[in-house]
């Protein structure tokens, strides 16, 4: 941990020290805490603006339209999942869509691109597509394509799957959208991408491999078709971020000069050449520079320039997708989950750099197209959830003052000699004050009374009892450093400050499944900004690290949003004390690209719940549409069980138990058969809302 990490969560959670500086009522100037200490330490302006705040009332709340919203219009979270769990139905872990985000974000991606036409005198225009492989959710696609009719937005499909699911939605979306045929294909797709230019759709058949091309003029000719074709241009610029490996040379996708000149010909000597419409690449996604920006999109402009002066028809350059989220909103290029660069310079630089080769070469300008997915649907989506019990790593730990608390804790105890020499230190050590010295010695004191213990020679209530003594020391440390009574914090012993700290470390246990919900958390490590919805007036006083529900020892996130400069982790998220009878709420942001579609099943955790929430005019909100997740039936179904001839088998057994007079009596029976029963289309995720008592009747 850097010195700087520690810092931050060091006066983060030292609530005595601070001042309450622009407080918003007396209560939380008592307890010297207001909402923008909370904005600062979870970074919420970096990642969150202009979509995601911390209210007055200490709750995040959202901004469904951007800089565009009203105060009257902001949507406190709290206030919905209150308003949901009202409803009876639902409850956490469930993910809102804020559709008016997503809107939000076609008409920002939009707004840059004409602006950036307008400034550069472009004499092209701009045509979005959206990559339904980002989130493919049925009400996410029909949402972009009726957000994005008015500006002829379009869909881009990667398999046979999703074109068939593109064709159907472009039916209602302008006939001049692009519907882009990327991926891999065989004859049936061909034919699928044809069918849809008969029912007037606007699809161009992107060429992966060379040999697609003459599945494309075989199945044309079969059909009558005139296709429209593109090609997918391998580029020698790549980007050294985990998602760069798409590009350079040895990418997996996309034709190679010579591959694109010999495509060339074979459409020239067959009289084709006009078909040949569109030049397409995607360098990787989260492109973390404008450099890399640029460099790939003049090298695939001087393609395009180069290809419409060799005659073929050229009308569209498609700059794949790249645009990135700043994850840990440090706005830099350095961290890999932060970008450094808005909408805004995106689009003016492809606009800028197209112009530039095109005005070279002088070639008409092209429609540019692009492919944003990230970009696009990450915002809209929040996935909230419960800790519902925290783990320490070790035990409690009595308040210690002075060094005859050590004597006296260990009085009663036969203590081998060793030990009893490093009880006598500790006492001393503490008495003089001297609590790193301490800390190091209850650290030996530890180790030694394990391998005493191992031999036979110290029982079990010993070791729990120095177990307890390391963390009282531990916490002594912790306390005396808040109040800057430490005079140094050297690595003494190989202890320091970031040891306490690792110490003081615990596990808030959630109800959630990061194999569902957060898969790229596991998967590529992937940082995504997790906050409490609520609280966030009040100081938070504890380190944690997540767990998950599953048996999975990666079920687990210990990577956080820091607010360091350079978008360096924290190993640690603070978090405030449980409260008995209380619920405590996390919400985890900027996840809705990727995530619900590379959610496995692992443990059986199923979909969520998904909940869409609109703002109203005036004021408030309204939910528009509640989804349920699966069921425990969904969920065996999916793995070919089948609930049903599972619940009979069950059911004889019962009966023989039943007769056997295994049950207590006739309402012990009825009871089991009734929760058998229920258990079936039940939640897979942890229900709070009551104890499970089932009433009989
Ligand atoms: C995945 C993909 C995209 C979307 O990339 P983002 O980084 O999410 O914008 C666009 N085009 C192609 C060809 C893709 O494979």
């Amino acid at each position: 941990m850097s010195p700087l990490t520690c810092l931050h969560g060091q006066e983060a959670l030292d609530s005595d020290n601070l001042n309450g500086r622009s407080v918003a009522n007396s209560e939380m100037k008592k307890q010297g805490w207001a909402v923008d200490k909370s904005m600062a330490l979870y970074h919420v302006g970096g990642w969150g603006a202009p979509y995601f705040f911390i209210n007055r009332d200490g709750n995040m709340a959202v901004r469904p339209s951007g800089f565009n919203t009203t105060f009257t219009e902001e949507i406190d979270l709290m206030a919905v999942l209150q308003k949901i769990q009202e409803a009876g139905e639902m409850n956490t872990p469930l993910i809102i869509r804020f559709p008016e985000i997503l809107k939000n974000r076609l008409e920002v991606l939009q707004t840059a691109f004409e602006r950036a036409i307008l400034l550069n005198g472009y004499r092209g225009s701009f045509q979005g597509v959206f990559p339904v492989k980002c989130n493919p959710d049925r009400y996410v696609v029909e949402d972009i394509v009726r957000f994005g009719r008015n500006f002829a937005f379009g869909l881009e499909a990667g398999s046979k799957p999703e074109l068939l699911m593109t064709m159907a939605c472009m039916c209602k979306a302008s006939p001049d959208a692009l519907l882009i045929c990327n991926g891999y294909k065989d004859a049936e797709y061909v034919q699928l991408a044809l069918i849809a230019r008969q029912l007037g759709l606007n699809s161009v058949i992107v060429l992966e491999q060379e040999e697609e091309l003459q599945i494309v003029l075989k199945m044309s000719q079969y059909l009558r078709v005139q296709p429209v074709i593109g090609v997918r241009a391998k580029l020698s610029t790549k980007h050294n971020g985990h998602w760069g490996e798409t590009s350079g040379d040895k990418g997996k996708f996309g034709l190679s000069a010579s591959e694109i000149l010999s495509i060339v010909k074979t459409l020239k000597d067959v009289g084709m050449l006009d078909a040949l419409q569109l030049l397409h690449f995607h360098i990787g996604s989260q492109i973390p520079s404008l450099s890399i920006v640029k460099e790939g999109v003049t090298e695939a402009a001087h393609i395009f320039c180069e290809l419409s002066l060799l005659g073929a028809g050229m009308k569209y350059l498609d700059i794949g997708g790249g645009l990135g989220i700043d994850y840990d909103g440090s706005n830099s290029s350095a961290s890999g989950m932060s970008i450094g660069y808005t909408v805004e310079e995106y689009a003016e630089q492809v606009v800028h750099a197209v112009d530039d080769a095109c005005a070279l070469k002088n070639v008409k300008a092209p429609t540019i197209c692009c492919e944003s997915g990230r970009g696009l649907v990450s915002h809209h989506s929040v996935l909230i959830f419960d800790a519902f019990s925290v783990s320490k790593p070790q035990h409690g730990g009595k308040e210690l003052c002075r060094g005859e608390d050590v004597t006296d804790l260990l009085q009663s105890h036969d203590l081998p000699h060793q030990l009893s020499v490093l009880s006598e230190d500790l006492a001393r050590l503490v008495n003089i004050g001297d609590l790193e010295g301490a800390l190091a010695c209850a650290k030996q004191l530890k180790l030694d009374c394990a391998c005493s213990f191992k031999l036979g020679l110290v029982s079990l209530e010993l070791r729990a009892i120095v177990d307890e003594l390391y963390t009282s020391v531990s916490n002594l440390m912790c306390q005396e450093s808040k109040k800057g009574n430490l005079r140094s914090l050297s690595k003494k012993a190989g202890l320091g400050m970031s040891d306490v700290i690792n110490d003081q470390i615990v596990t808030y246990h959630t109800n959630l499944s990061i194999f569902k919900s957060v898969p790229d958390s596991w998967a590529i490590g992937q940082l995504f900004p997790i906050v409490p919805l609520h609280r966030l007036d009040e100081a938070p006083s504890v380190r944690a690290i997540l767990c998950d529900l599953t048996c999975d020892s990666d079920g687990k996130i210990s990577s956080f949003v820091s607010g360091n400069p350079l978008g360096k982790a924290d190993s640690f998220l603070p978090l405030h004390k449980l409260e008995a009878n209380r619920p405590y709420y996390l919400g985890m942001f900027l996840g809705g690209a990727y995530q619900e579609v590379l959610g496995s099943m692992h443990n059986l955790f199923g979909t969520t719940h998904v909940v869409h929430v609109l703002g109203k005019t005036g004021g408030s909100f309204q939910i528009s549409l509640q989804l349920p997740g699966q069921t425990i039936s969904d969920v065996l179904r999916a793995m070919l069980h089948d609930p049903l001839s599972m619940f009979e088998d069950i059911r004889s057994q019962f009966l023989d138990s039943f007769k056997a007079g295994r049950f207590g009596g006739n309402r012990e029976a009825t009871v089991a058969l009734h929760i058998l029963k229920c258990s079936f289309s039940s939640y897979t995720y942890l229900s709070h809302d009551q104890d499970h008592h089932y009433s009989v009747f």
